[in-house]
């Protein structure tokens, strides 16, 4: 049975439960091509016109999968940490996708809602190994290999590496080499949510730009639960939405450690979420710090060269503040 994950979305935070899963319970996973113009044009042409920039693209993965596997893996994501919940677009995306698209093969669309118990991820993950196998036996090893998968990928993240980086030292077995930030080079916490930061193709490349600028980047994946928990203490009231609040924290953590030079937030177009999260950003980064703040919009006609051009304006002003240009 081939399972279609398409490469946006959750796939950032998750891909590394999910494959050793589907592996485990005898499936061959196939993943959508890395995003690019075609992708979100066709995924332009499926989606309502208002849907944001990601969901656009989401459908332009989904068309890419449709036809070249049995079953398409979109879970309805509600919560993810038993507290706050996903943006309506993530819990409406299963229902979004099959009235936009035609000829879908099956989707597995089972509901992760964390807030019903704390054992509900592997319970979720219990109820989709039931369609590949009766083996309760079997269910329970491909869990078990997939949470230890999944354990290592977080450690590598807060080890600094980005899931481009972790996924091939997942795949080889291989430690991170050690951390190769120098210390006269400017730092710069890059926020945003996972789908828009480490997708080459949405954020036109702007990890990548920063280390060839010689920038050493954290994003919010680098911050341990533990630190974000302190974060959500601190606001008088948290937002509802799951990616956005993990911003939010982030940003407040980065603000707060003051070893940043410099914060760029990520936004992305038709989000509504965002217009809040860049928001609070904003008047904490004026209120609570003197750390300078950009805000990068991204949007199906984001052209690299404008973005390429605020990016190092804004790191020459980091470094000539720093004195290092
Ligand atoms: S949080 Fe914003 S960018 Fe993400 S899916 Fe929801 S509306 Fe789109």
């Amino acid at each position: 049975m081939r399972v279609g994950i398409p490469m946006t979305l959750s796939f950032f935070t998750f891909y590394p439960l999910w494959k050793p899963f589907f592996e485990g319970l005898g499936a061959e996973v196939v993943v959508s091509p890395i995003s690019n113009k075609a992708l979100l044009d066709e995924g332009v042409k499926e989606t309502v016109n208002d849907a944001c920039v990601p969901i656009k693209l989401l459908h332009g993965h989904v068309s890419a999968l449709k036809d070249k596997v049995d079953i398409l893996f979109l879970p309805r994501l509600v919560s993810l940490d038993g507290k706050n919940t996903l943006c309506p677009k993530f819990l409406g995306l299963p229902d979004m996708v099959r009235y936009s698209i035609s000829e879908l093969p099956e989707i597995i669309e089972n509901r992760l809602d964390m807030k019903k118990s704390r054992f509900e991820l592997y319970r979720f993950m219990f109820r989709v190994g039931q369609r590949f196998t009766d083996n309760k036996l079997q269910i329970l090893r491909a869990i078990w290999q997939a949470r230890y998968n999944f354990s290592r990928y977080r450690k590598l993240l807060l080890h600094g590496l980005t899931p481009a980086e972790a996924f091939p030292l997942l795949e080889s077995g291989e430690e991170p080499d050690k951390a190769a930030e120098t210390g006269d080079a400017i730092k710069l916490a890059v926020l945003g949510y996972p789908y828009a930061l480490y997708d080459n193709y949405v954020s036109v490349g702007l990890l990548k730009k920063l280390k060839e600028h010689g920038v050493n980047v954290v994003t919010p994946e680098m911050v341990s639960e533990k630190d974000l928990k302190k974060m959500s203490k601190t606001l008088p009231k948290n937002l509802f939405w799951y990616y956005s609040n993990r911003v939010v924290w982030a940003a407040q953590h980065y603000l707060r450690d003051q070893t940043v030079d410099g914060m760029i937030h990520v936004t992305a177009f038709g989000c509504g979420p965002d217009a809040m999260t860049n928001r609070l950003i904003e008047l904490e980064a004026k209120e609570n710090s003197q750390i300078p703040l950009m805000s990068i919009t991204i949007d199906e006609h984001t052209g690299e060269a404008g973005v390429a051009t605020r990016v190092e304006a804004f790191v020459d002003l980091l470094k000539r503040k720093k004195g290092i240009l």
